[in-house]
């Protein structure tokens, strides 16, 4: 007969790592669903009540409006000093020589609606026609192009992530026609290293189509290739590039985006670890609740679903995927004689257990 044995010391390390999670809560065994929240949980906090704009594409009420028409308040050149940029008839206008304009304020992650023009009077062509660009973070280029009928290195035209990806379609309009980007940008997040966890993304709708579908930036975008990423920058200027022609914007906004909050599980209750014995003893049919047991796992189907339930005594749980418990009654001798389970979405059910 073959035995098993441990040396002392390992044995023991075992019996005290199985005391441990005996005593304290085991994240995994905690059945928590990647966004920490179980279906329907009614302690969930509602969203935000934002008020849209009466016209579609102006900014809602939790909205930055970034230009207000009328002069250059908000905005300066490169270096922090009135931009040469002009106001005209309600918008800005890029100014040859001037460079880039830039907001005072800086954001990360945003959505960003912006209202462009390219020359009505037709020059150059490829991308010396109606050439300019939104800038998020100062680093990451959604090119500006008259892209109507004019022809130059996809990557390059309008609405492309300028050097790494072209748009998915051309939705350009017109030379002179009002246009619109409604962009939602996530900074690349970087670890305590410095290394990166997760590249800048881009979604972009121009004219309301979509053009970039959550494309991941290679790094700061440039004229002959992308750049280096810099996790020392978590947040950057808005900015418009001059590339030498007149191009117009207004109706400028954005909304800076938060991480969605962790939710609090201070105070959940450990998992329970049933002998299969116990869990046997629960199996039966409670009214129109059935209680049965697969491949270890105890399951009461309610409304046509089978909902996994996670032991936190003998008698109490919760449910794997939906917010809600289910409770057992025990007789004199043990044996469960009610159920009743209490769900977020659906009110209480209660079952008596059927004699076998
Ligand atoms: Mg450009």
């Amino acid at each position: 007969m073959t035995q098993i044995s441990f040396c002392g010391n390992a044995a023991r390390a075992i019996m005290l790592l199985a005391i441990v999670s005996m005593l304290s809560p085991c994240p995994s065994l905690l059945a928590q669903l990647p966004s920490g929240w179980k279906a329907h949980d009614l302690s969930r906090p509602a969203p935000k009540v934002v008020t849209p704009a009466k016209q579609l594409g102006d900014a809602p009420s939790d909205a930055i409006v970034l230009f207000n028409g009328e002069d250059l308040t908000g905005w300066t050149n490169r270096s922090g000093k009135p931009s040469k940029w002009k106001v005209v008839d309600g918008t800005l206008e890029s100014v040859q020589g001037a460079g880039p304009i830039f907001s005072e304020q800086k954001f990360g992650d945003c959505q960003l609606h912006v209202e462009f023009a390219s020359p009505s009077n037709v020059k150059g062509n490829g991308q010396g026609r109606g050439n300019s660009g939104v800038f998020l973070m100062e680093s990451f280029e959604v090119q500006v192009l008259d892209s109507f009928e004019n022809g130059t290195y996809a990557d390059g035209s309008a609405g492309s992530i300028y050097g790494q990806y072209p748009p998915l379609v051309n939705a350009s309009r017109g030379p002179g026609e009002w246009q619109s980007y409604d962009i939602i940008f996530h900074r690349p997040r970087f670890d305590d290293s410095g290394k990166m966890n997760k590249p800048a993304t881009f979604t972009v709708l121009h004219n309301g189509v979509l053009i970039q579908d959550h494309s991941e930036a290679f790094g700061p975008t440039s004229w002959i290739q992308h750049g280096d990423y810099n996790a020392n920058v978590s947040e950057g200027r808005l900015s418009f590039q001059d590339h030498g022609n007149p191009v117009h914007y207004r109706n400028i906004w954005v909304r800076p985006l938060e991480d969605p909050k962790p939710r609090d599980v201070s105070n959940d209750r450990l998992v329970f670890e049933l002998t299969e014995a116990d869990k046997k003893a629960l199996v039966g049919q409670y009214g129109k609740l059935p209680v049965t047991l697969k491949n270890g796992r105890l399951y009461i189907k309610f409304a046509g679903a089978l909902l996994e339930m996670v032991a936190h005594s003998k008698t109490e749980f919760s449910l794997k995927k939906s917010a809600g418990s289910v409770t057992f009654e025990l007789d004199e001798a043990g044996v469960p004689t009610k159920c009743t389970l209490q769900l977020d979405a659906a009110g209480q059910r209660m079952g008596e257990r059927k004699a076998e």
